[in-house]
């Protein structure tokens, strides 16, 4: 049950939706995942957002009270 759209890279975990880069099989969402490097994905950042959220690509949420840290 694959979804056809959305992937999970598999060093940073990153939810993305874009073309994988394959290194060894494995799927990553960005060139320096592939080469173990850190993720550069400006999407990285907001991930987490998104996860709890639900909801992506939104105007970034500054100030908002979240107590997670
Ligand atoms: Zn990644
Ligand atoms: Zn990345």
């Amino acid at each position: 049950m694959d979804r056809n759209d959305e992937r999970v890279c598999e060093a940073c975990g990153l939810l993305y939706d874009w073309d994988p880069v394959i290194a060894d099989g494995s799927h990553f969402c960005c060139d320096a995942c592939a080469r173990g490097q850190e993720c550069t994905c400006p999407e990285h950042a907001e991930a987490h957002h998104v996860r709890a959220m639900g909801s992506r690509s939104g105007a970034s949420i500054l100030g908002a009270t979240q107590g997670e840290l």
